[in-house]
């Protein structure tokens, strides 16, 4: 199979925030990997633009041990780093300052497409679209990317709207969510809709539970402080869990277009139930005897912040009534693990005397650490013996069905920045979304607030407090196992 590269328009991409993290780990590397692909056009320019002081050699230097770090050169295979380096420019800006934009400027070259991303604290947004506007810099053709978190809050995500809207235009508002460009994500929707099998059983007649879980291995680390003003429920329920579970159970879209796509998925949003408190479990990670507990990571010995959190929710429509929803995600657990489970029914009625084994076809959309699907089917076991049903993954992992072009699919972050430069919003949220998602969630950890609520303790590299499985022994049901 060969893979089909079409190259992006000619572009500038401003990185605000172009010496940090974020930029060295995943835009900087990405975008390398997009150039040797050729997809990105030999006069494209990347600038570079933070307080750091770095001349144009200076930032390809750093970029350059960004890239040899964080893979960008073995993944790719590649040995063009010299030339693409020489796209690159820098220079320094204070969001909040006045000098440096007018050498932005002229670093731009004004007829190619603009985007600028906002790789740095969403306190600077403001700062950064205001400066943009009043110094002539971008045009209504500009397009802005702004990163997570957007809000912590449905009062803040509104004023940061409101904030951007002051200077650009919504189709100029990029707002990552970065699974959704992952590949399995996209997938999951052409599975969905470009296949006549699935979607006659994509509703409560045939689906029994879905759930979704996103399990990291990594405990909250050096960002304890800053995670425990947020938490899971903030920092991976709200947007990157409801994104898939949109995904998941939109209706199908009148077109593959953006607003179509995302009008389908605010009506999922607006369509969920209020989670009952008995249906939620809040948790915290214990001490090991090496390892520090989550209150230990926070700083703060009497946290009540999560670090793993499990719900069951519901969502009122003809499509999904009596079907649940469970969610969880959490910090040190026992494996990293992104999936979503499509549990479908059992058979109303079993031919096969003596088979009582309950099988049940169960699609297996996984995100992480590899991406791909499987489809349990029930078939009969091999040999003789009688008419003995066992189930069986029909695998369609990626790396089996594509071969070496697996290795080709691009990093979510790579593809998203080529979706900014076509002018695609169809994977980026749009800001009713956001705002319908906080007035989802809001009032879940109001109430947390309100009943000054404890999480649980867990174990670490466990698959969190037992409440989060009773929540669906209850139901009788169980999750998906975390394997190792
Ligand atoms: P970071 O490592 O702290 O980097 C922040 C960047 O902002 C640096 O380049 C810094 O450079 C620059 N900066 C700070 N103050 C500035 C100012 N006044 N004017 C201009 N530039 C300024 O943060 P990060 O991890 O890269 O995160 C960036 C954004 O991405 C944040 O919104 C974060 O929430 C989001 N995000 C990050 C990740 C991740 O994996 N890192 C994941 C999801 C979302 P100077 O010090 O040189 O100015």
């Amino acid at each position: 199979m060969v893979s089909r590269v079409i190259p992006v328009e000619d572009f500038d991409l401003v990185i605000f925030g172009g010496t940090g993290d974020l930029a060295r780990r995943k835009i900087l590397p990405g975008l390398f990997r997009r150039y040797c692909s050729g997809q990105m056009p030999k006069d494209a320019r990347i600038i570079g633009a933070a307080r750091s002081e770095f001349d144009h050699d200076g930032y390809r230097t750093f970029v350059r041990e960004a890239i040899e770090e964080f893979g960008g050169v073995d993944k790719a295979g590649c040995t063009e780093l010299d030339s693409f380096l020489n796209q690159l420019f820098y220079t320094p800006i204070n969001a909040k300052g006045v000098e440096g934009w007018d050498t932005l400027k002229s670093l731009m070259r004004g007829n190619v497409v603009q985007a600028f991303y906002f790789s740095v604290a969403p306190s600077l947004f403001g700062d950064l679209a205001e400066r943009l506007h009043d110094n002539k810099i971008a045009t209504p053709d500009s397009r802005i990317v702004v990163e997570k978190p957007f809000g912590r809050d449905l009062e803040s995500a509104k004023e940061l709207n409101a904030t951007l809207r002051e200077h650009f235009d919504e189709t100029q508002i990029y707002r990552i969510d970065h699974y959704l460009g992952k590949e399995t994500v996209q997938n999951l929707m052409a599975v969905r809709f470009g296949n006549i099998l699935f979607e006659p059983l994509w509703n409560n007649k045939y689906v029994d539970h879905i759930q979704i879980t996103v399990a990291e291995t990594v405990s909250v680390g050096g960002r304890g402080a800053y995670y425990d003003k947020s938490g899971a429920m903030r920092d991976m329920v709200q947007n990157h869990l409801m994104q898939l579970l949109c995904l998941i159970a939109m209706e199908p879209p009148s077109q593959f277009e953006p607003d179509a796509v995302r009008d389908e998925k605010l009506k999922v949003i607006r369509a969920l139930e209020p989670v009952e408190p008995h249906h939620i479990v809040r948790g915290q990670y214990d001490a090991t005897p090496d390892e520090q507990s989550y209150r230990d990571d926070a700083g703060d010995p009497k946290s009540f912040t999560e670090s793993f959190v499990a719900m069951k929710t519901h969502i009122a429509n003809w499509r999904w009534a009596g079907v649940p929803f469970y969610m969880r995600t959490g910090k040190k657990m026992r494996a990293r693990s992104s999936e979503i489970i499509v549990v479908f029914k059992d058979l109303n009625h079993s031919i096969f005397e003596g088979d009582d084994a309950g099988h049940r076809n169960v699609l297996t959309i996984q995100l992480q650490p590899n991406e791909g699907m499987t489809l349990d089917v029930t078939i009969k076991e091999p040999g003789p013996g009688g008419m003995r049903l066992i189930d069986v993954p029909l695998d369609m992992s990626f790396d089996e069905a594509l071969g070496p072009d697996a290795d080709d699919i691009p990093e979510a972050y790579e593809r998203l920045i080529m979706d900014v430069i076509r002018g695609n919003q169809t994977l980026f949220m749009r800001g009713d979304e956001v705002e319908a998602a906080w007035a989802w969630t809001d009032p879940i950890i109001q109430g947390w607030e309100a009943r000054r609520d404890v999480p649980k303790p867990y174990d670490a590299y466990s698959r969190g407090p037992e409440d989060a499985m009773a929540l669906l022994h209850r139901d009788g049901r169980k999750w998906r196992d975390l394997s190792v």
